[in-house]
């Protein structure tokens, strides 16, 4: 069984889907009973997919845009 700190260091591994199956798994495991690491990967989940969506022009960042498009999509 994964612990929390493991779950922390595996954290962009975890974001880029680069998991072996069986590791995978220990993650789903855990995340299934800690809500606090849960919370953690969604953070995560959230602030890379906008930064992955940042336009190189900084100043028309629109974040409330941006955030609204994520949710689209996790519908
Ligand atoms: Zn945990």
């Amino acid at each position: 069984m994964l612990t929390c700190r493991e779950m922390s260091e595996l954290g962009s591994d975890i974001i880029e889907g680069d998991l072996r199956l069986s590791t995978r798994w220990a993650v789903f495991m855990h995340l299934k009973m800690c809500p606090r690491c849960t919370l953690y990967i969604k953070q995560l989940k959230l602030t890379s997919a906008v930064l992955q969506q940042l336009p190189l022009n900084t100043e028309a960042v629109d974040s409330a845009a941006i955030l609204e498009k994520l949710q689209e999509r996790d519908k």
